[in-house]
């Protein structure tokens, strides 16, 4: 999966799919849940990595086949495979405010809902009204069903939505935003991409903060105190200038990734009894 990725790692799925419409979709899911088998969705993999011993099931790709977006008054419907950063951009062009945030975050719609996704003290979970999903049953001939989903029952909170826990998979999503003055959103968005070009390494594979934020503090900050900026282990790199994203200087396994993860979480929790739990998704074999 390292060409599905943005850290540049990891290995192999089993299958892949990557449907090409919602019916094919609903028809993929059908027959994945009638055979019970595991399966993973991935929009830009911009939060995920899958070990070295690689993924035994099958994975959803949901990309540009789902990516329509449009605007109606003041709500923005957009696909699940549309870029954060594409419906941030329709959302200046119709002069709507609130997802300034989003310019600069890498992955998909469906991803940034699943993680609650958020920047710069803004959130999805601020301007979402709700999503189509896609219930898979594990049942045999029980097809798969689409709901929608509203706010109420998204249990968004920093990092997290109900989907974690019951394995829906988005299909598309309905934000509701403000009128606002075009420049004024170009200039928050001009702001925040100047403050990630200058915080964060955006010239090396990575997957963004690579730890939550523990309570009252920042993963950045412990994980600098500690002294463990630049440690590195294979190809893995604490990065230099942000020290809660881990890089890929270049070859770096999926076990250097999670080897250097472990040594972190280690040395922070020795210094300063804080547990840091990561944000990246972490999943296959060994
Ligand atoms: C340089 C960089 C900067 C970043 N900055 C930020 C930031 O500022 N804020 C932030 O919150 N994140 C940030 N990220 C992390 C990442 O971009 C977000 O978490 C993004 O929302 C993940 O979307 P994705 O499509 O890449 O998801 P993936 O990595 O493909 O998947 C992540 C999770 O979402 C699930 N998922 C994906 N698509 C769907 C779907 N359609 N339905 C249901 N579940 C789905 C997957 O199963 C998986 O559990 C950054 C990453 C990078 C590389």
């Amino acid at each position: 999966m390292d060409s599905f990725t943005s850290f540049r790692a990891g290995g192999a799925a089993d299958y892949l799919v990557v449907p090409g419409s919602e019916e094919e979709l609903l028809k993929v899911t059908t027959i994945i849940s009638g055979f019970n088998a595991p399966f993973f969705v991935i929009g830009k993999g911009t939060n995920l990595l899958v070990r070295d011993g690689g993924f035994r099931g099958i994975m959803i790709h949901i990309g540009e086949r789902f990516s329509d977006i449009s605007a109606d008054g003041e709500t923005i419907e957009a696909g699940a495979g549309a870029l954060v950063s594409e419906l941030a951009d329709a959302a200046f062009k119709a002069s709507l405010g609130g997802l300034e945030f989003a310019a600069g975050i890498p992955g998909s719609v469906g991803g940034a809902v699943f993680m609650n996704a958020g920047a710069f003290g803004g959130e999805i979970k601020d301007s979402f009204i709700k999503a189509d999903v896609i219930f898979t049953e594990a049942e045999k001939d029980r097809e798969a069903s689409v709901r929608t989903m509203k706010l109420e029952e998204m249990d968004f909170s920093y990092r997290h939505s109900s989907l974690r826990e019951n394995g829906g998979l988005v299909i598309r999503a309905v934000m509701k935003l403000k009128r606002a003055d075009r420049d004024e959103i170009k200039a928050l968005m001009r702001d925040y991409a100047q403050r990630r070009i200058e915080k964060q390494p955006l010239n090396m594979p990575s997957a963004g903060s690579f730890f939550k934020r523990p309570e009252g503090d920042y993963a950045g900050r412990l994980i600098s105190e500690a002294g463990l900026k630049g440690l590195k282990v294979g190809g893995a790199q604490v990065s230099e200038l942000h020290a809660g994203f881990i890089v890929n200087r270049g070859g770096a396994t999926a076990a250097d990734i999670t080897g250097l993860m472990d040594q972190v979480r280690e040395t922070v929790s020795s210094r300063f009894g804080v547990l840091l739990e990561p944000e990246v998704r972490i999943i296959g074999e060994v």
